[in-house]
């Protein structure tokens, strides 16, 4: 259930190679914010392209809340909301139920957040390189696609280094202190 669906390998520490990795490769697992009891719930989109999913699930380990979307309703409702995409992908919401996301904290004037795990520890090695290389990925290139060369100003300003440093310490706190089941840490409330 921790696992995400996709094992993406990143770069050496210290060093940012833009991969061509997008937001869309991060987009299959989604850690928010229980709507029921507000700890930490799953949204996981099953399908290889995230904007095509068989199924969308929001699952609570906690309270045991979930829901379930399908694919007929999936693909109605993207229909509807085609021009809205962009304004839901790259949001601190799950790109579904729009649930807040767990991983989400104020930093430098701005919110820094997190789908998951992984584009946690992309964010981090980005944040933290000391090179960042461009994108090996040409195509990606010339669109400008790739996650890392659509990252904000805010977050490719070295000026910011040091805030961006303890945010995304405090989002690793927050993952640290994932409970998805009622069976680890029980009572431990982030926040
Ligand atoms: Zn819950």
């Amino acid at each position: 259930m921790s696992k995400t669906s996709k094992s993406i390998s990143l770069p050496p520490k210290t060093r940012h190679q833009d991969q061509g990795l997008s937001i869309y490769d991060f987009g299959h697992d989604f850690l928010v914010r229980c709507p029921q009891c507000k700890r930490c719930a799953e949204v996981t989109i099953k399908g290889v392209n995230p904007l095509q999913p068989s199924a969308v699930r929001l699952v609570c380990g906690h309270c045991g809340y979930s829901k379930q979307v399908q694919q007929d309703v999936i693909q109605t409702t993207w229909r509807k909301g085609r021009y809205r995409m962009d304004y839901a992908i790259g949001g601190a919401y799950d790109w579904y139920f729009k649930t807040p996301l767990w991983l989400r904290t104020p930093c430098a004037g701005h919110e820094l957040w997190a789908n998951n795990a992984d584009h946690l520890e992309f964010l981090e090695e980005y944040v933290r390189a000391s090179i960042r290389e461009d994108s090996a990925n040409r195509l990606r290139a010339i669109r400008n696609s790739s996650l890392a060369s659509r990252l904000p100003g805010w977050i490719k300003s070295a000026k910011n280094r040091d805030k961006l440093d303890q945010g995304l310490k405090k989002l690793r706190g927050l993952l640290k202190s994932t409970t998805r089941g009622p069976s680890r840490n029980p009572g431990q409330t982030p926040r």
